[in-house]
């Protein structure tokens, strides 16, 4: 999901969900956003890095924020320690060699939530916070996700009745209208001038507002 709603992907599972399956849907995109955030963002590092050895999607600093040295997972710690992405708000100026069109960084990055940071148990993933980032702080916003789920979560009692067939047509049909509706909203608040964070670029995406 992209912080402003829209649904991009999707996976139906048998079994439980893991780093796999995240990994999955990312190496089915052509470009892999510069920024994730999953709740289980070491263990998705590990898994695609291994298994692509000759791309090695997350880097620098193995999808962390910056190097894992003493001296930097202290300031983290401390929250004393800021890491910008400016190419997040504006896109840098020389391309990188396999870039994202968007952002012409070849960066990515594998964070946790402010909800999730407590998951993990390696002191290196203090650098994975998205508190770090001043571009991000405050912006990406995971109870728009999980709004999202408990949302889809009252079509259970329906959709589980249904065969594998149709549950994957008609969830995708509901995830489609889903999106229309986020779509919608968006062009409607800056019609109405109510949306202050976010523009319009001239691909006609929407973008956080630092380029107006
Ligand atoms: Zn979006």
């Amino acid at each position: 999901m992209c912080p402003c709603g829209i649904v991009n992907s999707v996976k139906f599972n048998l079994r439980a969900e893991s780093p796999r399956d995240y990994a999955d849907m990312l190496l089915s995109f052509k470009h892999l956003p510069n920024v994730l955030i999953y709740d289980f963002a070491r263990g998705l590092v590990t898994h695609t890095n291994l298994r692509e050895p000759e791309t090695i999607p997350f880097r620098p600093h193995e999808g962390r924020l910056a190097e894992a040295t003493p001296t930097n997972l202290k300031s983290a710690e401390k929250g004393e320690l800021e890491i910008n992405l400016p190419w997040l708000k504006l896109k840098k100026e020389h391309a990188d060699i396999n870039a994202h069109p968007s952002t012409v960084s070849s960066d990515h990055f594998a964070l946790y939530d402010i909800f999730h940071e407590g998951n993990t148990k390696d002191p290196k993933d203090c650098l994975r916070k998205i508190g770090l980032v001043p571009e991000l702080r405050g912006w990406v916003n995971s109870q728009t996700a999980e709004q999202f789920s408990s949302k889809m979560r009252k079509n259970n009692y329906f959709m589980n009745m249904m065969s594998p067939g149709s549950h994957v047509f008609l969830m995708r049909s509901v995830i489609h209208h889903h999106n229309v509706m986020v779509n919608k909203k968006i062009l409607t608040d800056l019609r109405n001038n109510v949306s202050e964070d976010i523009a319009l670029d001239q691909t006609g995406k929407a973008i956080m507002g630092a380029y107006r």
